[in-house]
């Protein structure tokens, strides 16, 4: 409520925020829940909660009036996105100069609308990313838990060979391992016997039926199911949808002072409310975490903050690309959503990269094969607070993705020299075989032993935190769910120890 004072706050309610309030709650601590985006429980007038990618409507996309599907085209047809009515729908795409950001808006944030792919970062490359955690803790402890709190499974290898769904996922698995490449299976957190039960026509198609990115209606193990489900259980946790975390800032007693909107479905302010707190917790993202900063820093709010706040952003070397197959290699025409295979290329020092196998559930036969490649571009952004427009405005160039461009090319030049085929130019725009002007993974803007303590606490403040991928500096070599919710766990744990006793 207005004027109202809480222990704790923890805006948003991805990884980070989802974590920060099982762990609070279980402590004692009243914590209040503050997300932007909607609370996606109630069916529309379809009967379901999300739409499908094959036929969005409103529920898709972040207050849009079309849709920013990633392959905008296909064969150059601008058949992919759609007309929609602006509305707080569960995927955003953020656009910067030279990058655009996909990010999930909803309680549950960004495990609404991701692939669940669950991936524990190698060693060494995390030490190296993160010299200042202690890393046999992580490995030993953290990462664990993490993995079992999210509910990881792997498919069965049985239901993977024999099924229809994965074909395009067996055709480019072996056509790379044909080519001298090591294929993985990569956990997820999608219910893979709900899977199965999908494939054998027992149960209601979610991941067999089109369903990801903008929702999926079943079998997904989203956050609202796991952390936040056992947040809200410990009676000590309240979400409140549709708040929108304007500003910070800090009284007399050391208290924050939070702006909060509270919006309707049109995005008219319902009331904007104070809220104060005594411990704060960012959980908004890596662009959502860093912009409040900044602009605290910036306006004179939060005037101690660190320098580092807006620096070591990069998108974990995201690059999208896409071969054509040969006409007797079809990849399928029903395709699971949910990828579980990677072509782990990490260890070749010319090029590292960790490409997922991806789906294109077009409905049709394509031949083609789409993957995301991680790669290790050791380039980096920086976000700047433009006063005019009030928002961080991200200094990205389209040239710095071209290590990451380099290195995915080399490795799918392997594969296309190998079997005689060829890059599709129509997916991306603009004749391109290499999407690297957006992102799924950002990572980075108050990094962890930067602009924070080696916990998260923000420098300059006390019991001011972040929790998120914010803190991850850049890149992290595989998909980076579980090395957030496995430092939000380390970085509570400490945090709960010592500055709530
Ligand atoms: P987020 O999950 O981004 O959550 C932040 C939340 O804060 C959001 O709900 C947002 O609405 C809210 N928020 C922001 N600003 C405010 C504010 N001012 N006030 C109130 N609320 C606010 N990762 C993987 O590991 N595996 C995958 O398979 C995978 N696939 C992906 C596919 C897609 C399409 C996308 C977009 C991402 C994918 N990712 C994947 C990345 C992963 O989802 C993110 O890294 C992760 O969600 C980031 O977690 P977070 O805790 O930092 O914040």
């Amino acid at each position: 409520a207005n004027g109202a004072h809480v222990p704790a706050v923890a805006i948003g309610s991805g990884y980070g925020a989802a974590v920060s309030a099982l762990r609070l709650g279980e402590a004692g601590v009243q914590t209040t829940v503050l997300e932007m985006g909607r609370l996606w429980n109630e069916p529309g007038e379809d009967g379901k909660v999300f739409c499908t990618m094959t036929a969005p409507d409103e529920r898709s996309m972040w207050f849009k009036r079309r849709t920013e599907a990633p392959l905008s085209t296909l064969l150059w047809l601008d058949v992919v996105n759609r007309d929609i009515d602006p509305y707080p729908g569960v995927l955003d795409r953020v656009n910067y100069d030279d990058m655009s950001v996909y990010v999930g808006r909803g309680v549950g944030g960004g495990s609404l609308v991701n692939g669940g792919m669950a991936v524990v970062p190698r060693r060494d490359y995390f030490e190296a990313v993160l010299p200042g955690v202690d890393a046999a803790a992580m490995y030993d402890r953290y990462f664990p838990l993490a993995l079992a709190e999210l509910q990881v499974n792997t498919i069965d290898p049985a239901f993977y060979e024999k099924t229809e769904y994965y074909r395009f996922s067996r055709v480019a698995a072996a056509q790379a391992e044909a080519a001298g490449l090591k294929t993985v299976f990569v956990p997820d957190v999608y219910d893979f016997e709900y899977m199965e039960r999908e494939a054998a026509g027992t149960a209601p198609k979610s991941a067999l039926g089109g369903e990801v990115i903008y929702g999926n209606n079943a079998g997904k193990m989203s956050l609202d199911k796991t952390y936040l489900a056992s947040a809200l259980a410990t009676g000590n946790v309240t979400i409140a949808a549709r708040h929108e975390v304007r500003s910070i800032a800090i009284d007399a007693n050391g208290d924050y002072v939070l702006t909060v909107d509270h919006r309707d479905d049109a995005n008219e302010v319902i009331e904007t409310k104070r809220i104060t707190c005594r411990h704060l917790f960012l959980g908004a993202g890596s662009l959502g975490t860093t912009e409040l900063l900044l602009r605290a820093r910036e306006t004179g709010a939060l005037p101690d903050l660190d320098e580092a706040v807006g620096s070591g952003w990069g998108p974990n070397g995201n690059v999208m690309t896409a071969r054509a197959n040969h006409l007797w290699s079809p990849t399928g025409l029903k395709q699971s959503t949910i990828p579980v295979m990677g072509i782990d290329d990490w260890d070749n020092p010319d090029a590292r990269v960790f490409a997922e196998l991806a789906p294109l559930p077009a409905g049709i036969e394509t031949w083609i094969s789409l993957y995301l490649a991680i790669t290790d571009n050791p380039e980096r952004g920086r976000f700047t607070y433009d006063a005019a427009t009030d928002k961080a405005v991200l200094d990205w160039r389209l040239e710095q993705a071209q290590p990451g461009v380099a290195a995915a090319k080399s490795m799918f030049d392997r594969i296309n020299k190998k079997h005689g085929t060829s890059y599709r130019y129509d997916l991306f725009g603009d004749d391109r075989a290499f999407a690297d002007d957006f992102c799924y993974h950002p990572l980075g803007g108050c990094v962890l032993g930067e602009a924070t303590d080696a916990y998260g606490r923000l420098n300059g403040y006390e019991r001011l935190y972040a929790t998120d991928s914010s803190l991850i500096p850049g890149s992290i070599g595989v998909n980076p769910l579980v090395t957030i919710t496995a430092l939000a766990e380390r970085n509570l744990e400490a945090i709960l120890a010592a500055d709530f006793a």
